[in-house]
């Protein structure tokens, strides 16, 4: 419930003048702060814009906007560069975000790996860190450990205020922001990894996510399809579903969980407790497994049939997908962008081969690297703080906008 719900909830409830008085306050609450989210967009649209051209654009009058954007200058959003000299009239200052403004905190806890970073406003990549660390036999405690000690290293290192923190993990995150289980990471089943890091990193608003969901995300903001299933191989295989340009989670965050589509109905046992699941054949351990291989790149060089099987397996639990969701696309990333085309065509093989429909659907590698779900994580903060700045200036947003750890 946003606050402007919960006010009117109350102000029905007390159903009196007093009612009437408070709906209009916060009303004009509403407006000023939907104003303040209208200029902060413009300002950080492609096109550079001074004063006069964020009010031509939003039809607010020049008066208020100039007053919004000192808000937004005083909360450390927007900038206003020096003005350009020689054209006729009164010279104009280009507006833009502040790069030295709130930043977004990316973690990442991986089935075998923690990552940290840190992106600005403008969406540039201040610090960054990932180490190896295996989580797999470990209580969820060790872990927290390592990825808030590498979150202090970006932190100190980007020298930025902090408006909060995304962490992405391998499993179902439910809505209320519980790592319920990760099939990879057997000791962590209902872990309230936001509030155990928030405590460990100074009161630092810290919202779990889905490793693939945020890949997916970051697919989308680097211009990505709008409607798509955005896989990521690793270890485990997961899956973004974006419809509409948003992200589909699922009722209870399960959504693209393609790693245990059945491919293989009495083929070997999943860590998820199922049988014959994708993950068995097409995740990047199994896959090693069945090849005898020591590493990625050993096996695509020296084992083409067994990349060609993943792809196979790979385009069944798609083609699955699609006929479900009426994608018309696929982006492979995580490790699978190093299988090379190989595991390109059999994906698209399998796919022409089983979805019934006169468009082909469109197959492709990510090419954001093995890093998507940290910077997505990350962005997604950046996005809040974009998409409400009133938050910020109210000192209640995604953060408090100032945090050292
Ligand atoms: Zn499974």
């Amino acid at each position: 419930m946003t606050a402007h719900e919960s006010n009117e909830r109350h102000s029905r409830r007390l159903g009196t003048n007093e009612s009437a008085v408070r709906r209009r306050s916060a009303g004009q609450h509403t407006v000023r702060r939907h104003n303040l989210a209208l200029v902060l967009g413009e300002v950080a649209g492609p096109q550079p814009l001074s004063r006069a051209g964020v009010a031509a654009r939003t039809g607010l009058t020049r008066g208020t906007v100039s007053s919004l954007v000192e808000e937004l200058i005083g909360a450390g959003l927007v900038s206003e560069l020096a003005a350009a000299r020689g054209g006729p009239g009164r010279p104009a200052s280009p507006l833009q975000l502040d790069p030295r403004g709130p930043a977004g905190l990316g973690l990442e806890v991986g089935v075998d790996a923690v990552g940290a970073c840190v992106v600005d406003l403008t969406g540039t990549v201040r610090a960054q860190r990932t180490a190896r660390s295996d989580h797999r036999d470990d209580a969820p405690d060790a872990g927290l450990a390592t990825v808030a000690a590498l979150a202090r290293e970006v932190v100190a290192q980007a020298r930025l205020p902090i408006a909060g923190a995304t962490v992405a993990l391998p499993g179902v995150v439910t809505a209320d922001g519980v790592l319920e289980r990760a099939p990879n990471l057997p000791r962590w089943v209902d872990v309230a990894v936001g509030e155990a890091l928030r405590s460990r990193l100074g009161g630092l608003p810290v919202r779990p996510g889905n490793e693939a969901d945020l890949a997916a995300l970051a697919e989308r903001w680097a211009g990505g399809p709008p409607d798509a299933v955005v896989v990521s191989g690793g270890i485990g295989v997961g899956a973004g579903v974006l419809l509409d340009g948003t992200l589909f989670a699922g009722a209870g965050g399960r959504a693209g969980e393609i790693g245990h589509v059945v491919v293989e109905p009495d083929g070997r046992a999943c860590h998820c407790g199922g049988r014959g699941c994708l993950e068995t054949v097409a995740g990047l351990e199994a896959l090693l497994d069945r090849a005898n291989a020591p590493d990625l790149d050993a096996l695509v060089a020296t084992h083409p049939d067994a990349v060609r099987a993943a792809g196979r397996a790979l385009g069944i639990a798609l083609a699955g997908a699609v006929h479900l969701l009426d994608v018309p696309a696929v982006v492979l990333g995580g490790a699978y962008p190093r299988c090379g085309p190989l595991l390109l065509d059999a994906v698209r093989a399998e796919l022409d081969a089983r979805v019934f429909s006169r468009s082909r659907v469109d197959v492709r590698f990510s090419t954001l690297g093995p890093d998507a779900a940290l910077r997505g994580a990350a962005t997604t903060v950046v996005q809040e703080v974009l998409a409400d700045p009133g938050a910020v200036l109210a000192g209640n947003g995604v953060g408090a906008a100032g945090t050292s750890l």
